[in-house]
């Protein structure tokens, strides 16, 4: 069983890290949509770095839900398997899923890195308190996230590329996203194109939804350990 999983805020938000949209989202009453920006961050680096201490903390004390658990199991049973998440935080990593079968598209939170080179650190249990500047070029160091506006990074690129261009999916699916990003519903609809189960787990309808197979409309952390459940026991029956 060959397996993609592409998850986004919705699966986090049950575990209590906000999502960037809604009020809910908002920090001091601001939009952290234009926090998480090049701009803002040249406008006002110290602000940027507070948000961005406020959530790494938030995320430390968070744990992962059965969403996360879920997509960890289902990682172990599959002879070949994927997730592409949109979440920078470790969540799914706390919930077991190795490195190896997981590509965090809009980068790491926990990662400091430099806003010029290639030096960079991780801040994954202690955090610093100044703003950060670069230990080879002296410039200032920014999380290591990729901001509306911003490419993707090319090396995560390369690897959901290289996941798809070996062979189509069994099951593809499709979790606590609004796919408003066109790469989502593109590798979605290519690793599931020979016919492959495509599941989307949304409270609400997407652009992806007309393409789906089926359509599960409830939160992450209650869907999916029922379908990984289901999928796990109807393959045991067949063997
Ligand atoms: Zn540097």
């Amino acid at each position: 069983m060959r397996v993609l999983v592409i998850t986004g805020a919705g699966v986090s938000a049950e575990s209590g890290i906000p999502t960037f949209r809604g009020k809910d989202g908002y920090w001091r009453s601001l939009d952290p949509a234009k926090l998480a920006t090049p701009e803002a961050f040249a406008r006002d680096p110290k602000l940027v770095w507070e948000w961005y201490r406020e959530r790494r903390q938030r995320i430390r004390n968070a744990q992962p839900n059965a969403g996360h658990i879920a997509i960890a199991k289902l990682s172990q049973r599959a002879d070949n398997f994927l997730l592409v998440t949109q979440n920078v935080d470790d969540l799914h990593a706390r919930a077991g899923l190795p490195k190896e079968k997981m590509v965090q598209i809009h980068g790491d939170i926990f990662i400091t890195r430099c806003s010029r080179c290639d030096f960079s650190f991780s801040e994954r249990n202690e955090e610093q308190q100044q703003i950060p500047r670069c230990a080879k070029c002296a410039l200032l160091m920014r999380p290591g996230v990729v901001w509306f506006g911003e490419q993707l990074p090319w090396n995560e690129l390369h690897r959901v590329e290289n996941y798809l261009d070996r062979g189509s999916c069994d099951l593809v699916i499709v979790a606590g996203t609004t796919a408003t990003f066109g790469y989502i519903i593109d590798w979605a609809l290519r690793a599931s194109r020979d016919g492959g189960e495509l599941i989307e787990v949304n409270p609400e309808e997407t652009p992806l939804s007309q393409f789906a197979t089926q359509l599960v409309r409830e939160p992450a952390a209650i869907a999916l350990p029922r379908i990984v459940d289901a999928l796990l026991i109807s393959r045991l029956s067949e063997l």
